[in-house]
């Protein structure tokens, strides 16, 4: 059956701007990093992006790395563009990373020119994409002059393959130098990739967060679910078919008796605030503008609508921020 998206698809979602740029991104973004390898079946997959796309949600996040087995994600990612996205390519906001392990040798990982344009050219052909819209150096390289990665990025802008450049998980320290050195080259850093939610704060106490908005750059923050942790899922122990069970980046280990107390009043507050926990943390990682777009994840299509609600209440009291640092332990 072909794919109709709905009509009514951005009326809800809300579109805030990336930093200084012209770019504007939906308050929710999907990622692929999970559950759209090959061991998810294809339909899932198209359930998933389809539900996404029917609610507003324009950004889709890949990386060369997504599977299992690497690259898998960008190769299920093209084939659904071309089964049901074809004609929605410019209502689309596509970006790809490169920086982690991706194929042997000394030139398939972390920073160098070599490797940033060759993965770039990688992930369009798995994608079937003549550009993507957003493409980031995945982590900072220690062992190569920042100034090659950043000079890679704008050379991927200019020859065509990316219309943005970004940079994922880089500290606050050599964010600053990253954005000075594209800045110089004339291909703005338009965006930053950290991991942030209740249970990890590090774009605070390391200062990245007040560095991005002084900067006029924009953000994503994955992970804003914890990885499944900040919903009502593991509220009665760790369900079987969860992420925790499947030996991948949630081990049970992070599961401990102080997390389960923490997410059972999280959500008790949630409740009291008319929202799902999912919905309250996502809103909590977009309190005040702060951060442009939570990053999800998703394994089917109702944890999607169910996160999209957030939008519905993005505000807190202050009292209510203060009781969010209590219970999540900060
Ligand atoms: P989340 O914190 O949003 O976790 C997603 C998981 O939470 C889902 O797979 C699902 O788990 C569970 N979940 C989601 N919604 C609900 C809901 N409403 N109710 C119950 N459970 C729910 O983000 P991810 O860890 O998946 O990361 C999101 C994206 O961030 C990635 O796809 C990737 O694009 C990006 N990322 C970037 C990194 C980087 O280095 N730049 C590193 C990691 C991620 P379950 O599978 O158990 O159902």
């Amino acid at each position: 059956m072909g794919y109709t998206p709905a009509e009514n698809r951005y009326e809800k979602m809300q579109y805030r701007r990336c930093g200084k740029s012209g770019l504007k991104l939906p308050a929710l973004s999907l990622g692929l990093w999970h559950n759209f390898g090959g061991d998810t079946p294809h339909e899932t997959k198209r359930a998933i992006l389809q539900t996404a796309f029917d609610n507003g949600i324009t950004h889709f996040d890949l990386a060369n790395n997504y599977g299992p087995p690497p690259g898998s994600a960008e190769t299920a990612f093209g084939e659904i563009m071309r089964e049901d996205f074809a004609g929605y390519r410019d209502e689309m906001i596509i970006s790809s990373k490169a920086g982690y392990l991706m194929w042997p040798g000394p030139y398939g990982e972390f920073g160098s020119r070599k490797y940033l344009v060759s993965s770039c050219d990688q992930s369009l052909k798995r994608m079937g994409l003549d550009y993507v819209d957003i493409f980031y150096s995945h982590r900072f390289d220690p062992e190569t002059p920042l100034e090659e990665t950043m000079g890679a990025l704008d050379y991927i802008v200019r020859s065509g393959r990316a219309l943005y450049a970004g940079i994922s998980s880089y500290n606050s320290e050599k964010t600053r130098e990253a954005v000075a050195i594209l800045n110089d080259l004339g291909t703005p850093c338009v965006i930053h990739q950290p991991s942030y939610n209740m249970f990890n704060r590090w774009v605070e106490t390391d200062g990245l967060k007040d560095t991005l908005q002084e900067l006029g750059v924009g953000s994503i923050a994955f992970t804003p679910l914890a990885q499944g942790m900040l919903t009502k899922k593991y509220i009665g122990g760790i369900p079987e078919g969860s992420r925790a069970t499947q030996g991948k980046s949630l081990l049970p280990s992070h599961l401990n008796e102080k997390t389960f107390a923490s997410i059972k009043s999280l959500n008790e507050m949630a409740e009291g605030r008319g929202q799902t926990l999912a919905q309250m943390a996502i809103a909590w990682v977009l309190r005040g503008g702060g951060i442009t777009t939570a990053l999800i994840g998703a394994s089917k299509p109702s944890q999607v609508i169910d996160c999209v609600g957030a939008v519905e209440n993005l505000d807190f009291t202050d009292a209510e921020l203060v009781e969010i640092d209590r219970l999540s332990g900060e």
